[in-house]
């Protein structure tokens, strides 16, 4: 098998900002993905729920996305109001996209730290590989050592020495790769939004100027 693998990036986007993107852009490349399927999640099990409504962040995640074929909205769990689990949706897709299909889920080294918590969170690695960018300055073999017990476990079996391993089997690696450290929360910008400052440069343009024309976060 040699199949270029699907890129899966999930998260609130509330709202998709920079880092999100340049972890999709890393990942791309340095994984050489075939295309990153963004999922923006509807009521999320772990977290509150989003200040923008569904309609609002699927708007600037489109906006964000445009021009870029290999980036693609997935519009599958936002307006799922139950808990919808990453393990639910890469049934899906695996269903979808056939068992020989190289899945790689990504992730932040800050959401790879609280796996552990993710409902059925060991099947995940039957059904995907996970891909984790840790930022330059916060190494995740640092943090590791301090992690679950059981994290840190499979971490060890299932660590990757290299991305051509995504490609060779449809699921069960771990890959860490490197993305430049961009210090950009969707909190920091909503927090800015919040006290009237400005946004641009942390986010594309053209979701900045969406943000301010229906007055969000404010
Ligand atoms: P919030 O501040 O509301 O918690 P967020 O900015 O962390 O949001 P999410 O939608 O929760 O954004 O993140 C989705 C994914 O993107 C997660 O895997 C997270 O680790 C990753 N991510 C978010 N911001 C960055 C960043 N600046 N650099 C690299 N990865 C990031």
């Amino acid at each position: 098998m040699n199949q270029a693998p699907i890129g899966i990036l999930g998260g609130t986007f509330d709202p998709v900002h920079n880092g999100h993107l340049r972890l999709a852009q890393e990942a791309l490349e340095q994984c050489n993905l075939a295309a990153i399927h963004f999922i923006p999640s509807g009521t999320p099990p772990h977290r509150n729920a989003p200040h923008a409504s569904a309609i609002q962040r699927l708007d600037m995640i489109r906006l964000a996305l445009q021009g870029n074929a290999a980036f693609v909205l997935d519009e599958r769990e936002i307006y799922r109001i139950d808990p919808c689990y990453t393990v639910d949706t890469l049934t899906a897709l695996r269903a979808e996209h056939g068992m020989q299909q190289p899945l790689c889920l990504l992730m932040g080294g800050d959401a790879f730290l609280l796996l552990h918590s993710w409902h059925e969170w060991k099947s995940l690695f039957e059904l995907s590989h996970i891909v984790v960018m840790q930022r330059v300055g916060h190494p995740l073999g640092n943090t590791i050592n301090g992690a679950n017990d059981a994290l840190r476990d499979e971490y060890r079996t299932r660590l990757a020495p290299s991305p051509r391993i995504l490609c060779d089997s449809p699921a069960g690696a771990i890959l860490v790769a490197d993305m430049p450290a961009l210090e950009i929360s969707a909190t920091d910008i909503r927090k800015r939004c919040a006290e009237k400052k400005n946004i641009h440069y942390l986010l594309p343009d053209v979701v900045a100027d969406y943000i301010q024309l229906h007055h969000l976060y404010t």
